[in-house]
């Protein structure tokens, strides 16, 4: 969501006369977009900053001109006070909320010289003042979700988002076929609960993701449709259909689940157990057989014993996932959970996370190796590290290194696999029979 959101920043300064730089010293402008999920994320804010201080002192030093200084996302949205408090020089502070109105804050700070903080939740969504996006490449971001009524007791997304919120279905169409035009083939739909979608579709009536998906599929030039990051209890019969009928949507579906214990869900609120979440998968996984899961583990969740870890490990073990991303619980100011008894030591902690990632990591290699001698269907979407290569993403979102030419970028090929790395996959293009390449194949 942070990467799509700093697309949609930078689209709403280009107007302005702003342009991306991959080099800060260079830059007229730097926004920090920043996470507040762990405080991990949460403190590099503050280190970040202070290197971003040196350089901007560096560049003044040269004569190349003023560098504003701007933080944005989650954490501003939570501590933006205390962030213009511990570095007064920034000059721009502004949550998730807020970034349309970002010329207006730059306006304000010229014309004031005084920092600009703007955390407030609007009346109107940013949405509705957002322009077109400009080109974002053959594979791109949509959000048409923000934001969560869920509450699971660890997490403070529901108060740094802000309540559930779906686009209209047709803000939602013209966008995805901006980008198709531009040359996009996939597109992944994000939400922080993205599948609790029900978005006002043109008819009037209340679109689920599962319709929504259906209308996307029918966009020329979109190939390739994902969707993240979905709750369990949000999958309904007609997302899972989906599964079943539209050939666009890919064979992966990241699921988070948190731990395997059932006393542990509970307490985190997650408003399932291990049984629920196992039918979900079993009915995914009958309608779109090829189905490859990814999920979200947290170790160390207050009150967690040995008994409960090695209970998400029984899980893991029996459903397989392909991926997955696992955390040390941490403790976020407000969440219900930062107040409840039996908060878990850290190096306790760290050891649960190794155990859990080493589990994962075997079943993410054990899948690589499994796909060695497939044809898949890879879209190409940017250069490899040496010259003559590729890299693509597989239909299970692994980054594949085919040696291919150029023209070939943003486009899907069938790519033979040869290797099973444990991050990645080394492929070929698979020829004609008439030793040709095709420019085109389906996903
Ligand atoms: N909406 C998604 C998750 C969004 S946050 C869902 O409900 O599944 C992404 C992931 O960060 C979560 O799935 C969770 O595993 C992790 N996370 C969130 N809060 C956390 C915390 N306080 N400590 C550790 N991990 C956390
Ligand atoms: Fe956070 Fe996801 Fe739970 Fe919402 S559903 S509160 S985003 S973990």
């Amino acid at each position: 969501m942070n990467v799509y959101d700093s697309a949609r920043m930078a689209d709403v300064l280009a107007p302005l006369g702003y342009a991306l730089t991959e080099d800060p010293a260079e830059a007229d402008m730097v926004l920090l977009n920043t996470c507040h999920i762990r405080e991990k994320a949460s403190e590099k804010v503050f280190s970040e900053l202070g290197r971003l201080r040196q350089l901007r002192e560096q560049r003044e030093a040269r004569g190349a001109g003023r560098m504003i200084l701007g933080v944005a996302g989650c954490v501003a949205q939570a501590e933006g006070e205390e962030i213009l408090a511990r570095a007064p020089f920034v000059d721009l502070v502004l949550g998730p909320q807020a970034y349309h109105r970002l010329p207006e804050m730059v306006a304000r700070l010229s014309r004031a010289g005084r920092a600009q903080l703007d955390t407030e939740f609007p009346a109107e969504p940013k949405f509705d003042h957002l322009p077109a996006p400009g080109p974002r490449g053959p594979a791109a971001f949509l959000a048409i979700q923000e934001g969560c009524d869920r509450f699971c007791t660890f997490c403070v997304v529901p108060y740094t988002r802000g309540a559930e919120y779906s686009r209209p279905v047709a803000d939602i169409l013209d966008e995805a076929r901006a980008l198709a035009t531009q040359g996009t083939v996939e597109i992944t739909l994000l939400g922080q609960n993205v599948n609790a979608y029900h978005g006002e579709g043109p008819d009037g009536a209340t679109w689920s993701l599962g319709r929504l998906i259906r209308a996307l599929a029918e966009i020329d030039g979109l190939d390739r449709l994902r969707y993240t990051t979905s709750h369990p209890r949000d999958v309904d019969d007609d997302l899972i259909a989906a599964h079943a009928e539209v050939p666009a949507l890919m064979p992966f579906l990241h699921l988070p689940l948190q731990a395997g214990a059932d006393r542990i869900l509970k307490a985190m609120n997650r408003g399932h157990d291990v049984d629920a979440y196992r039918r979900v998968v079993d009915r995914l996984r009958a309608a779109r057989p090829d189905l490859a899961l990814s999920s979200d583990f947290i170790v160390g969740f207050p009150g967690e014993t040995d008994r409960e870890v090695q209970r998400t490990l029984d899980v893991i073990d029996e459903i397989g996932f392909v991926q997955a991303y696992s955390f040390k619980y941490s403790a976020r100011p407000g969440t219900p959970a930062a107040a409840m008894p039996g908060q878990v030591p850290e190096p306790v902690k760290a050891e649960r996370l190794a155990r859990v990632q080493d589990l994962l990591n075997t079943q993410q290699i054990a899948f690589n190796r499994r796909c060695e001698g497939l044809e898949m269907a890879v879209l190409f979407d940017r250069p490899g590290k040496h010259p003559g290569q590729l890299v693509g993403r597989s239909p299970f979102m692994q980054p594949v290194h085919v040696t291919a030419p150029e023209r070939l970028m943003g486009t899907v090929q069938r790519v033979r696999i040869d290797q099973g790395q444990p991050n990645s996959l080394a492929g070929r293009l698979v020829e004609t029979s008439d030793g040709t390449l095709p420019e085109r194949a389906s996903a």
